[in-house]
């Protein structure tokens, strides 16, 4: 009896490691750029992203100086201030795959032909009336292309991230980036989950589980190391943002 029961129990919990497993959704982030012909942020790494079928693709985003929108991640970009040019400077900017620097309306038109979700992370601004007027511009070109249920919303700011909670449609997850709030405070500001740098799951590992319990997700970035894939997706991780999504997606079926 003892040895069957002891079989049993392996069974439970390899299965558990599985189900585990499988529950762990991979985001490229900044796209599928560490492969040929792409590059962070491109059309091409979103394209590349939805063709290893993440579940998401992460990008950034700035408004420019005429309130226009433009992926990109560096505040300057080969010598172009995002905030303080026009959008015809910011897009005049050549990516290191030879494309243009993609404006927001591009990127979702691209995004639109594809399955991967869209997880669009609003850069910290100068001031938060830039953020409110990028949010707007946001939500509302979201729903003109009738993309709503294919984004989610990341921000470093507290500003941006309380902005898509009150302009996104209900139940669009947002989620906050900075790694200072604890899970029930994530859940008072109406937050899908927490967001964080791993280490900061290092430092706080039962904030997964805590998250868990108040109904939210848990996001880690960026995981690069598959050590750290592992440690992770032990825990439940539902999501690993990172630069190696096909490194994980070796890992996650290895399990
Ligand atoms: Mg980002």
């Amino acid at each position: 009896m003892k040895i069957k029961n002891l079989i049993l129990m392996s069974v439970m919990v390899l299965s558990a490691g599985i189900i585990q497993a499988q529950n762990t959704q991979v985001i490229a982030h900044r796209g599928y750029w560490k492969t040929y012909s792409s590059a962070q942020n491109s059309i091409t790494a979103l394209v590349k992203a939805d063709s290893i079928q993440c579940y998401g693709s992460e990008f950034d985003v700035w408004l420019s100086s005429d309130n226009q929108l433009v992926v990109n991640h560096d505040a300057v970009y080969k010598g172009v201030r995002m905030e303080t040019s026009p959008l015809s400077a910011c897009h005049a900017v050549i990516l290191n795959n030879g494309e243009n620097l993609p404006t927001l309306q591009e990127y979702m038109e691209k995004g639109k032909t594809l399955k991967t979700r869209l997880i669009l992370e609003l850069k910290e601004h100068s001031t938060p009336e830039q953020e409110t007027r990028a949010v707007e511009g946001i939500v509302k070109m979201t729903k003109e292309m009738g993309l709503e249920d294919r984004m989610e919303y990341i921000s470093f700011s507290r500003h941006a991230t309380r902005e898509f909670i009150r302009l996104a449609p209900k139940g669009t997850p947002v989620y906050y980036l900075n790694g200072d709030l604890t899970p029930q405070e994530l859940k008072e500001w109406g937050c899908a989950g927490a967001d964080y740098h791993y280490k900061v799951f290092k430092k706080h590992p039962e904030w997964i589980e805590e998250c868990h319990k108040l109904g939210m997700k848990v996001n880690a970035w960026t995981v690069n190391d598959a050590a750290d894939m592992k440690w992770l997706i032990e825990r439940g991780t539902d999501f690993i943002t990172t630069n190696e999504p096909v490194l994980l997606q070796g890992i996650l079926k290895e399990n």
